[in-house]
């Protein structure tokens, strides 16, 4: 996608702060942390949001949830414990339409969400 933000941090053509890659997923910093660790995880297929997901990309999406663990343990916030978002569409805030994860951690978090 020649206009998707995260599709440019995957091709490399921008930079961001890479934490992780493997053949089918992206983990960097995300550029404005509202946490001690804020990573975006994103499958290097461009999928616009969850209501993409079907047949064809759900290993994408699936290898992303093995990928979690393993980036929680990187960042030593697997004892405390973390959350992960994923904002889908206009009401949640999705402001980059190439699905990602939000996975932070370092401090506690509220519930309900805002
Ligand atoms: P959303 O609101 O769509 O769920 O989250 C998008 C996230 O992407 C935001 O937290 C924002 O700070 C982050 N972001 C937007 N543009 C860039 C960028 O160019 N580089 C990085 N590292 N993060 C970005
Ligand atoms: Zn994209």
């Amino acid at each position: 996608m020649d206009d998707c933000i995260f599709c440019k941090i995957i091709s490399k053509s921008i930079p961001a702060e890479i934490v992780y890659e493997d053949d089918l997923c992206l983990a960097f910093k995300d550029i404005n942390p509202t946490a001690p660790v804020h990573l975006l995880i994103v499958p290097k297929t461009h999928i616009e949001s969850i209501m993409d997901i079907d047949e064809s990309n759900i290993n994408d999406i699936s290898h992303i949830l093995k990928i979690i663990p393993i980036l929680a343990k990187k960042f030593d916030i697997n004892n405390n414990g973390f959350r992960i978002i994923n904002n889908c569409g206009i009401d949640a805030g999705q402001t980059v339409k190439h699905i990602h994860f939000h996975l932070l951690g370092g401090r506690k978090f509220g519930w309900p969400a805002g």
